[in-house]
């Protein structure tokens, strides 16, 4: 199929999958599920009635559930697709109505903290291994949602120390399925490896655009007419769900204040540069961080276009 999710299993992976909380990854999923018949039954549940009524609507399950408890009973794959904050009280909802056996995992941006906020909960008879699509737009909700998002997009597994090998490779083929490349890794290296490329850039993004916003001297509808300057990328980014990024920032804390440290002196290196008139300094790197931007688009992690190759080009 020309959008590279390619053509249905012949056999599903999973009995009965259950995610719990429908909103642009979670409905993505139960998309590509359904689509790619990853799993004999898909159910879901979110905790707005308005959500689940959409998703409803929507078809995106086989079943809706009122409950996560409901919902889980008798999946042998569960998914929390939940903020990172409320990884904490959903493992311990669902945790009596686990089956034996069944694979726990999640979606979360953050690794460790939701690792140590699940494993607390949650009972020995199943396997948690915690998962992060890095995939996604800055857009939120149930409709949001595409059968794509994941196709060509990297899945990052964190699983404990003792998993069950059998079972992480389980879940590595239920996201290859899905269109993604699959990567393991422990949760501290996830946490790192994405508080710089994920989590700082947002962190700046939020700066800049709340800066210009608060600039006197410079007025809000000139701000919006002369965005086309570089502003309005950092505006999409900006855009995105604020109960998202604030959870990530208070559980990769350690991790984003290194980073921003690190972020903070280079800046300070660049504001000495600009000050004494050191353009090979500026130009050194600019010709640097330019070589870098073109491996991303060699990759296949980006287009040339400059909309951060953010297209909605599937509806499914
Ligand atoms: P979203 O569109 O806001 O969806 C989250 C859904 O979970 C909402 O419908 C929300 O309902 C529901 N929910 C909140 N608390 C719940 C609870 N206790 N029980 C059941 N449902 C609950 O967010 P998203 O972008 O899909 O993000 C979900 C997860 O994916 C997050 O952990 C995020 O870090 C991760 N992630 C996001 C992206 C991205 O770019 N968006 C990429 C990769 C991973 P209400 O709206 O009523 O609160």
């Amino acid at each position: 199929m020309v959008d590279g999710l390619g053509a249905p299993l012949a056999a599903p992976l999973f009995d009965r999958l259950a995610l719990i909380g429908i909103g642009l990854i979670g409905s993505s999923l139960a998309r590509v599920a359904k689509r790619k018949h990853l799993a004999r039954t898909v159910v879901i549940s979110d905790a707005s009635t308005e959500v689940r009524a959409k998703a409803a609507e929507l078809g995106l399950a086989d079943e809706v559930a009122a409950t996560a408890g409901e919902a889980v009973t008798g999946a042998d794959l569960v998914i929390l697709c939940v903020p990172v904050g409320a990884m904490d009280s959903v493992a311990q909802d669902i945790a009596p109505h686990l089956s034996v056996g069944a694979i726990v995992s999640d979606v979360g941006s953050v690794k460790s903290a939701v690792l140590a906020a699940m494993a607390k909960h949650l009972p020995k008879h199943v396997a948690l291994i915690p998962a992060h699509p890095v995939a996604g737009t800055e857009e939120s909700g149930p409709a949001a949602g595409f059968a794509t998002l994941f196709v060509n997009r990297w899945c990052i597994l964190t699983p404990p120390e003792d998993a069950d090998a059998k079972a992480v490779k389980r879940l590595a083929d239920f996201w290859t399925a899905a269109g993604a490349n699959v990567e393991v890794m422990t949760p501290q290296h996830h946490d790192l490896v994405l508080s710089i490329t994920s989590h700082l850039p947002h962190l700046i993004a939020y700066n800049i655009v709340g800066t210009a916003a608060d600039l006197e001297a410079v007025t809000q509808s000139e701000v919006i007419k002369f965005s086309a300057g570089g502003f309005r990328d950092f505006t999409r980014i900006a855009a995105s769900d604020p109960t998202m990024w604030r959870d990530v920032f208070l559980n990769n804390k350690e991790a984003v204040l290194e980073t921003l440290g690190r972020f903070t002196e280079d800046l300070t290196a660049l504001q000495r540069m600009i000050r004494n008139g050191d353009g090979d300094g500026l130009f050194n790197l600019f010709t640097r961080t330019r070589a870098i931007r073109r491996g991303i688009i060699q990759e296949g992690q980006e287009i040339a276009a400059p909309d951060f190759g953010r297209h909605r080009d599937d509806e499914g």
